[in-house]
């Protein structure tokens, strides 16, 4: 068993930087919840709170009900994997995965059995007399992980493990911690700035901005609904596409197009009445036909299923991207006709979702 309650978590540094806010989150057992948000937003340092490498300014941590808010980090039963894998470069791999139980002293004989059930489940069980430098890239955050999996921790904590990887490697390797999730059906927290690595493996999300929550939910949660202009533009790529609006007799209007609203939008934006609000669309959700607006086209990629369209809405004040099914031949300059199949709305003040 192994739940977490974060309950009103702050962190102050003490040069006085606030990096995080108010961080309320219940994590249950065998979870596997991944915290993004870009570069500085507190994710970190989240982690780091967690895992008792940083003292928790204000609010209470609990693991199984337990408080270990002051706890110290060898006390917590939780192993984390960092970037940079870590691994002492004169040992052998074997020699790498068993030290920290060497260190706490257990009969060698359950660590022989421990470090070669890592090294099956990790696909490791050839290069266990291979020193780091012999391995490559992948093979090496594999053998970061081996070395989290031996201490049968409660809690696996990851902070940002695939981002020394390439494209590639990072595909492959994703596939395997989540393989790794299922097999130990154990509680994870994974800190990532790719929103990519957040949709394909985090049962739920955690979107942070500036040291505060955006939202928690499933990745089709914060995909489809999501709650703010924030999240709205972190998740999904190619980003969603905003136009300013007013709501006006049954359309909306920007300078580039009128487009007539549903009734169900009607009534969602009944309070919206001639005000300007803030309109998003996927560019998945764009489809060429239509007569309401009209892109002029200033690139054209082709990604086999689809093609990617970046355009003008009138003059070139306001880009748009298109994610148009099948593959396209448009030139820089033709015209072509779109309409929005699924649109978001916000509130220009608040940035909340209007739902
Ligand atoms: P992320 O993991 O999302 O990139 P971090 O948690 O590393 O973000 O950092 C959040 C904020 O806290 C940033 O503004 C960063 O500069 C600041 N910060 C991180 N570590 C320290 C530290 N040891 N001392 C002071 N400020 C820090």
């Amino acid at each position: 068993m192994a739940n977490i309650s974060l309950q009103h978590l702050d962190k102050i540094y003490d040069n006085n930087v606030q990096a995080v806010y108010d961080f309320n989150l219940e994590v249950k057992d065998g979870e596997f919840i991944v915290l993004v948000g870009p570069s500085g937003c507190g994710k970190s340092t989240t982690l780091r709170m967690i895992a008792g490498l940083e003292d928790i300014s204000a609010g209470t941590l609990l693991l199984d009900g337990k408080d270990i808010t002051a706890a110290p980090a060898k006390d917590r039963d939780m192993a984390m994997v960092f970037q940079n894998y870590a691994l002492y470069a004169h040992m052998t791999v074997y020699e790498n995965m068993a030290f920290s139980l060497t260190l706490r002293k257990e009969d060698p004989n359950v660590i022989h059995k421990k470090v070669l059930a890592a090294a099956e489940i990790l696909g490791l069980t050839d290069q266990l007399n291979k020193k780091p430098k012999q391995l490559s890239g992948g093979q090496r955050q594999r053998v970061a992980m081996g070395r989290a999996i031996v201490r049968s921790p409660k809690v696996f904590l990851f902070d940002e493990p695939l981002s020394n990887l390439d494209a590639k490697l990072r595909g492959a390797t994703r596939r395997e911690i989540l393989l790794l999730h299922k097999r130990m059906n154990a509680t994870m927290l994974y800190v990532t700035h790719d929103q990519t690595e957040a949709l394909t493996l985090a049962d739920r999300i955690v979107c942070m901005s500036m040291g505060r929550v955006q939202q928690i939910g499933t990745p089709l949660e914060l995909y489809d609904t999501p709650a703010n202009l924030f999240v709205a533009s972190f998740i999904g790529l190619p980003p969603m596409n905003f136009f300013d609006v007013e709501v006006r007799g049954g359309s909306l209007v920007s300078p580039y197009f009128t487009v007539a609203m549903t009734e169900e939008e009607k009534q969602l934006l009944a309070d919206y009445e001639g005000k300007t609000i803030v309109l998003g669309v996927r560019p998945e959700n764009i489809e060429a036909g239509g007569e309401d607006v009209k892109v002029n086209v200033f690139s054209n990629e082709n990604l086999g299923m689809n093609t990617l369209v970046h355009g003008y809405l009138g003059g070139n004040a306001q880009t748009i991207t298109c994610k148009l099914r099948g593959w396209c031949d448009y030139r820089r300059g033709d015209e072509v006709n779109v309409r929005f199949v699924k649109r978001h709305f916000f509130d220009k003040e608040t940035t909340n979702a209007i739902r």
